[in-house]
């Protein structure tokens, strides 16, 4: 049977074939602080999640801190009207509403919502705090709960303090990690066992060897935070793994793969008759 497909039918196999095997290198889209711009949504709520559970996207980002009694909740500013989150016991907190209504949430309450949908990564940024012990002690407290849940191979970690990323790494090897300050090469990452950059668009603007450099060193590489169109562009040419963004939904139709189109008729392509 197959010697009976024409010259132009195998052409197009073979670059169907190569579109989908390109599928696997495919930019991907994270929601910056869940999927939040939407009705009933608010950054970091435990809707943000949920709705970006059901645009079925690779992963959702989101900001912990912890309190002075070791409680590790989830917003992005370190300060809640006037109680600055990490100087503060969680009693202090537990009223606070988010703009859309919720409860201020725990990372607990934010894991549980994420195992109902294993498909979607938990991006989980770790915010800098005010010392290193601090900071210690809220990598421990991440890890312990992320091991209560069974969630290691579901979460991601990130931050902006190389500390932080240093601890994520000695206390779970495997765990991806990614660093976002923007001032270290990929081979200096690599070099202390954290396997990916999650860096501005602009620094890669600036530095477009960094993605091949990654790339070479089997790390990954993210940008934030894209939200137009022209930039999501340009991000994919130069071939990230991720687009960290405030407008997932824009962001996955422009990465969409284009469907092949067939060739029109009349093209130049030989007639070959059919065997
Ligand atoms: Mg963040």
């Amino acid at each position: 049977m197959f010697y009976n497909i024409r010259n132009r039918d195998l052409i197009l196999l073979i670059v169907s074939v190569l579109s989908l095997s390109n599928l696997h290198a495919q930019t991907k889209v994270i929601a910056h602080r869940g999927y939040w711009n939407c009705e009933g949504s608010a950054q970091n709520s435990i809707t943000s999640l949920q709705k970006a559970q059901e645009l079925n996207i690779y992963g959702s980002e989101f900001d912990v801190w912890m309190t002075t009694d070791g409680v590790l909740v989830i917003n992005h500013d370190g300060v809640i009207d006037g109680l600055k989150i990490e100087d503060v016991d969680y009693a202090q907190l537990k009223e606070k509403l988010l703009k859309n209504g919720e409860k201020l949430p725990l990372l607990e309450e934010y894991l549980l919502q994420g195992k109902k949908e294993r498909k979607t990564r938990l991006i989980l940024e770790l915010k800098p705090h005010n010392s290193k012990e601090k900071e210690e002690r809220a990598v421990a407290a991440v890890v312990k709960l992320v091991d209560k849940h069974n969630m290691r191979r579901q979460i991601e970690y990130i931050s902006f303090r190389l500390g932080i990323c240093k601890e994520f790494v000695r206390l779970d090897r495997k765990a991806k990690v990614a660093y976002l300050n923007g001032d270290l090469a990929p081979k200096e990452l690599k070099a202390i066992h954290i396997n990916g950059i999650d860096y501005h668009y602009t620094v890669l603007q600036k530095n477009r060897a960094w993605v091949d450099e990654a790339r070479k060193l089997k790390m990954t590489v993210n940008v934030w935070t894209v939200n137009s169109k022209e930039i999501m562009q340009e991000m994919m040419a130069a071939g990230v793994d991720f687009i960290t963004t405030d407008d997932p939904v824009l962001c996955k139709e422009t990465l969409r793969p284009k469907p092949v189109a067939p060739p029109r008729s009349g093209s130049p392509l030989p007639a070959q008759p059919a065997r």
